[in-house]
């Protein structure tokens, strides 16, 4: 695991989710809080790994918010750059399990905190000293917070540090599917590492067609490595050099959220203070086995946060 900080920006909320599948959460005879959000879970992961984590965002100056900063303190991740916003109150997101597993979210975006982070809120000092950036999520579609979200990319990015992108797209997209895919193409160009899962690639491509093709009709001329998250079967990578896939382990999943943040949180524990690593496919492909190893020890536990490994338990599946 390296040393080099890496920045990981956007929201942080809670999920409401009901303790049983096939109803809705006014129907459920319970529920229980999850903290998450795809960054802040990126910023947890890096941390238990024993990397160097820190989230930019902004809760509100409520009891959830409170609570949000409370956990990222108790894992490690620097919160010098939470902002609390006065007046708007923190993300929620009320679940569906649906009986097939898959889940379904009603947001509070009325709007919440973390869309109205603005840009002369940023700790531009944290940012510049990012050795990786990481973002991908609301934050990029709605004002003020895309004005805040690029200036701390554009920060980081001429203060030399790699910009790592996940579009996390959950369903239903705010405002609208055809905003959420310009917005997102329009800084499609702009990272050097993008990971996207196989129901995205679906999403920004337009077509139902999971190939090396589709893949590579999001490739642009700076990226340096791009990736495809599928679940059971691994991962794809491409590179200028060259590409493959990385197959998953066999593990007894019981809830697969927040294997992709876990995933990219260890991919970039691995790469922060060595990038030749993206030019090297052997070693590549040594660090996307570990990366695959801490998404699926991600979805043998309950919740996100929780779920994330610590490095020995990685070892453990790896050597195992
Ligand atoms: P996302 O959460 O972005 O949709 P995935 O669900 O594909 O991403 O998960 C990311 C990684 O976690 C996968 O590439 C895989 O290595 C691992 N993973 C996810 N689900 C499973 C599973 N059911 N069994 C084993 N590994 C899994």
């Amino acid at each position: 695991t390296g040393s080099g900080l890496i920045v990981s920006f956007g929201e942080m909320l809670i999920d409401f989710v009901p303790t049983v599948s096939g109803v809705s959460l006014a129907e459920a005879p319970g529920f229980v809080k999850a903290p998450g959000g795809a960054p802040a879970n990126v910023a947890i992961a890096v941390s238990r790994l024993g990397g160097k984590a820190a989230f930019v965002g902004k809760l509100g100056d409520d009891e959830f918010g409170r609570m949000l900063a409370g956990i990222l303190k108790e894992n490690g991740v620097d919160g010098r750059g939470i902002t609390f916003d006065q007046g708007a109150r923190t993300a929620l997101a009320f679940v569906t399990l649906r009986s097939d597993g898959d889940r379904e979210f009603m947001f509070y975006r009325n709007p919440s905190a973390d869309m109205l982070l603005k840009p002369e809120e940023l700790d531009l000092e944290l940012i510049r000293s990012a050795k990786v950036f990481h973002y991908g999520s609301i934050s990029l579609i709605v004002e003020p917070c895309r004005s805040a979200h690029l200036k701390a990319m554009k920060e980081a990015r001429d203060a030399g540090a790699l910009l790592s992108y996940d579009p996390n797209l959950r369903l239903p997209l705010w405002p609208s599917p055809e905003v959420a895919r310009e917005q997102i193409m329009s800084i499609w160009d702009e990272a050097d590492l993008v990971k996207v899962s196989d129901v995205e690639l679906e999403f920004l491509t337009g077509s139902d067609k999971i190939d090396d093709a589709s893949a590579m009709s999001l490739w642009r001329p700076n990226f340096k490595l791009l990736l495809v998250t599928l679940g059971e079967k691994g991962c794809k990578y491409y590179t200028k050099n060259f590409h493959g896939q990385v197959e998953a382990f066999h593990v007894n999943t019981v809830d697969t959220t927040g294997a992709g943040d876990s995933f990219v949180g260890a991919l970039l524990c691995k790469m922060v203070d060595d990038q030749s690593i993206l030019e090297d496919e052997p070693r590549l492909r040594r660090v996307l086995k570990f990366a695959n190893a801490c998404g699926a020890i991600t979805t043998i536990k309950k919740g996100a946060i929780p779920a994330l490994p610590n490095e020995a338990e990685v070892l453990s599946l790896l050597n195992g």
